[in-house]
């Protein structure tokens, strides 16, 4: 997607070869108009799938993945991140470690808002090693709800996550993958 190849040209910050800063269009302060093209690519290019939920990790997967699932006219579902079980019983949890953080912390989602009838569509924001993804994968195969797809806005491809991805044979579609980071130099593939 050309127009995020510019907005990463322009205003992303290499913070070193293995982390890109997008604060100022889709981590902090989000671009709502490059949200909604966002939303439109995924929705175009999984539109032959029947998609009955789109799912994704909070916070920084929920803008994107808000704009596609308003465009496909499903609900969009949110894994959160380190929630009490006090209170919930009926919980769907994984152990997940943080690419940025270097943290592992634990997802959950409500055993109400994923089922075996789900066809999933799953987005977030960036794509590291593939540890949030497949935490998602996890959760999905506790509900045994079918992952459909995996959206990628950013992919770092110089990490192992695609790989790990392609090797369950899930179809996955980044908008912008990203062959090399190094200080103020950004390489698409
Ligand atoms: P993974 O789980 O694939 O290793 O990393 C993906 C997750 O880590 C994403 O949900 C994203 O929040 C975060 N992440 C990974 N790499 C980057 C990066 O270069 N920049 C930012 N802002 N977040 C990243």
């Amino acid at each position: 997607m050309d127009k995020l190849k510019n907005y990463i040209l322009t205003y992303g910050n290499a913070k070193d070869t293995s982390v890109l800063k997008v604060d100022s269009f889709l981590n902090h302060q989000i671009d709502v108009t490059l949200m909604e093209e966002i939303g439109d690519d995924f929705a175009q290019y999984f539109q032959h799938k029947k998609i009955t939920k789109v799912l994704t990790i909070e916070t920084s997967g929920i803008a994107p993945a808000m704009m596609v699932a308003l465009k496909l006219k499903v609900p969009l579902v949110f894994l959160k991140k380190n929630v009490s079980k006090i209170h919930n019983q009926d919980l769907y949890t994984t152990k997940v470690h943080s690419f940025t953080k270097d943290i592992d912390y634990e997802l959950s989602c409500n055993a109400l808002f994923l089922s075996n009838e789900d066809h999933v569509l799953f987005i977030d924001d960036f794509l590291a090693n593939g540890e949030a993804c497949l935490g998602a994968m996890r959760i999905l195969d506790q509900a045994q709800a079918t992952l459909e797809g995996v959206g990628i806005v950013i992919e770092k491809s110089f990490q192992k996550g695609r790989s790990l991805i392609e090797e369950k044979n899930i179809d996955i579609y980044s908008l912008a993958r990203i062959q090399k980071l190094d200080g103020e130099a950004i390489e698409f593939l």
